[in-house]
């Protein structure tokens, strides 16, 4: 399997340090407000990454935080009048209905910031007793300039990010670019004691402590938004590596940016669309395979345009699994046809093996799911083809019945459950009437009531009675079906 190292800035065989398991770190959401469908871009990403390696028989042990001390909760709290916990607690269960709500697998681990504050206070201290942090006024800095190693994941000298960045200037700071490990408490402000006096983590902090606490250092492979390369992740791997003094993890994932209009989606730019809202209206299966559609590192540019054909992908492919289970399910098989010499279906069987075996080549290229969807859908197109050609023996049956299920198994490995609901749930109860009136049906049921229909229908059309065949036809397209009549019978569709 070959991963993109950010790190290295190249592709990599994956070696994973403990044989047949991954051991990966993804950064969590700052609990202050609801995810926008930009961060849901970065945690979908690494959910079908995840979902690649246990899929390819690894064990995988999936770390992801919740941030939930924060300026940003605190600012927000101070706000609504609240408390920072309340606030944190509202949108860290408003994260992980949301998670659940597009199919993003729980975490093994969720570490919450607010409960490891010992395993930070640990980090911290190595890094005094290691000569790489210092405490000022009850704040803790980490020395920039004491790691020779810092600017190894952006790729920048420390003089480069001088000239290139803002800095606060806060005169506890020995220099510049020095960061906070540990905040003394301000009033009003939620804090823990610690050896420096009251006060609270710095963001960067809680995630190498929390990884190096559930993971071991090093660990294989940390994820998060390209975004965060600098500083978070900078600033990760110089506390881990300076405190442990062990590399911190092997190789690096970065989820591109989710954009509008080119821009990137952003709570402050305010070009956001809140993954909750977007669910109202769009099913989570055809949001995961509008960024299925992109490789996880390109920019993706989110339009109504893509989410279009995002759906019209998905209602191909569920269009088809129905085709395939309903021809399958009404085929006319001569019974003394068992054997399975076929060459038609032959084809089939062989087209399935090798779909399946470029699928996976597509995902361990570094997880290029645009290809391996794109293998699903030349398989779609010949399942399509297959059975417009009629089922007329059981090798053909059971070839499109095999194409069916390799479909909707390849679709389950990115996440993506093709089930159908039963159509009959939306039904219209208008039906009920209809039946009672034009098929003498008098039970409460829609899929019986649409059966009397058609066979109402069926008769009619024996009988040479076509007025009342064609009425019956035009009530039911009225009410929003289409009347599709097949070699085994006609069949509704809404
Ligand atoms: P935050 O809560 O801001 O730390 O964001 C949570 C995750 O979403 C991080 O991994 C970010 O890198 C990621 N993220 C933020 N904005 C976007 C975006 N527009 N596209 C993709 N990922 C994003
Ligand atoms: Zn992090």
């Amino acid at each position: 399997m070959k991963i993109y190292n950010t790190l290295t800035r190249r592709k990599e065989e994956f070696e994973p340090i403990h044989p047949g398991e991954v051991r990966m770190y993804v950064c969590g959401p700052t609990v202050y407000n609801h995810i926008h469908i930009g961060n849901a871009r970065t945690f979908i990403s690494f959910d079908v990454i995840r979902r690649h390696f246990i899929n390819s028989g690894y064990k995988v042990t999936f770390v992801s935080n919740l941030t939930d001390v924060d300026d940003k909760i605190i600012n927000r709290a101070n706000e609504e009048g609240r408390t920072a916990a309340e606030v944190a607690e509202e949108y860290s269960n408003a994260f992980i209905d949301a998670m659940d709500a597009v199919g993003v697998m729980r975490p093994t681990v969720r570490p919450r910031a607010t409960q490891e504050i010992d395993a930070m206070i640990e980090t911290i201290q190595m890094l005094i007793d290691n000569g790489h942090a210092y405490e000022s006024g009850g704040d803790v800095y980490f020395n920039v300039r004491s790691d020779n190693h810092y600017g190894v994941l952006s790729g920048r000298t420390v003089d480069e990010m001088i000239s290139g960045t803002r800095f606060d200037v806060d005169p506890r700071k020995h220099d510049a670019l020095d960061f906070a490990l540990w905040k003394a408490a301000k009033p009003g402000e939620p804090y823990w004691d610690s050896p420096w006096g009251k006060g609270r983590p710095g963001w960067h902090i809680e995630c190498s402590s929390m990884s190096a606490k559930y993971l071991g250092q090093p660990f294989d492979i940390h994820g998060g938004g390209l975004d965060l390369v600098f500083p978070h992740h900078e600033n990760e791997i110089a506390q881990a590596e300076c405190s442990r003094g062990t590399k911190f993890c092997n190789c690096w994932m970065h989820c591109g940016m989710l954009l509008v209009d080119s821009e990137k989606m952003s709570k402050s730019l305010g070009n956001f669309l809140l993954l909750k809202d977007v669910l109202q209206s769009v099913d989570a299966r055809v949001l995961r395979i509008l960024m299925l559609q992109t490789h996880y590192r390109s920019p993706l540019d989110y339009s109504k345009e893509r989410l279009d054909e995002a759906t019209s992908s998905f209602e191909r492919i569920s269009t088809t699994l129905r085709n395939v289970e309903w021809e399958c399910s009404h085929a006319q098989v001569d019974a003394s046809d068992g054997a399975s010499d076929d060459a038609s279906a032959k084809a089939l069987l062989d087209k399935i093996e090798a779909v399946k075996k470029r699928y996976v080549e597509a995902m361990d290229d570094d997880f290029n799911t645009a290809a391996a969807l794109g293998e699903v859908f030349s398989l779609v197109g010949d399942a399509n083809a297959f059975i417009s050609g009629g089922l007329d023996s059981q090798a053909k049956v059971d070839a499109a019945k095999a194409a069916g299920d390799a479909i909707f198994d390849l679709m389950g490995r990115f996440g993506i459950d093709m089930t159908d609901k039963p159509q009959e749930d939306e039904w219209p109860v208008e039906l009920l009437g209809l039946a009672s009136e034009m098929a003498g049906y008098s039970g409460d049921n829609t899929k019986e009531a649409a059966q009397a229909l058609l066979d109402a229908r069926a008769a009619a059309r024996k009988s040479k009675d076509f007025a009342t065949a064609d009425k019956i036809r035009d009530c039911l397209t009225n009410l929003g079906f289409t009347v599709e009549d097949t070699a085994a019978g006609a069949r509704l569709i809404f």
